[in-house]
């Protein structure tokens, strides 16, 4: 029904969520031949990073509503800048880490009509300090060919627990 009209976009919202591997990847591979077939753009909303690894050229991550960081999906991928990404990243199981608890991102989501002061991140950041209690940080370029971010650490290497790397 949404393709009916030959739309230039189509918004996926979670299209594959709750579907077994197997009808997952018919589901991308569908998506990848109509939109190949009438020249459309994509945009998917998902939680599984593995879908958007595998379908998506670039990457853009939202909190509590807002964009935190986009770029090429490799160069998210390969080197996340924000540390909501950064910790996203590192929540995913593998088999590297068998044995090894699985990092998580502490705390819960803020509730949308209550954001905290500064960046909405903050309470659950890591690297939050004096500024982000104030200071909400806006999207800006961050380094890297058409990297985007919010946080005002971005010119400087992070590591996911919280020190420079
Ligand atoms: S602005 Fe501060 S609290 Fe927000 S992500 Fe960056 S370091 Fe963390």
């Amino acid at each position: 029904m949404a393709l009916a009209l030959g739309p230039e976009v189509l918004i996926a919202d979670e299209p594959t969520t709750a579907l077994d591997v197997t009808v997952q990847a018919q589901i991308l591979e569908l998506l990848a031949e109509i939109q190949a077939d009438v020249d459309m753009g994509v945009v998917l909303i998902t939680h599984d990073l593995a879908v958007a690894a595998e379908i998506a050229d670039d990457l853009v991550v939202m909190y509590a509503g807002r964009v935190v960081e986009s770029g090429a999906t490799a160069d998210v991928l390969g080197d996340p800048q924000h540390p909501y990404t950064q910790g996203l990243f590192q929540s995913v199981p593998s088999a590297e880490r068998r044995g090894q608890d699985l990092p998580a991102i502490p705390g819960t989501p803020p509730d949308l009509m209550r954001l905290p002061s500064g960046c909405p991140f903050r309470p659950r950041c890591p690297h939050a300090h004096d500024r982000c209690v104030t200071e909400r940080p806006a999207l800006q370029p961050a380094p890297g060919e058409l990297r985007f971010g919010a946080c005002h650490l971005l010119d400087q290497p992070l590591s996911p627990e919280g020190a420079a790397r």
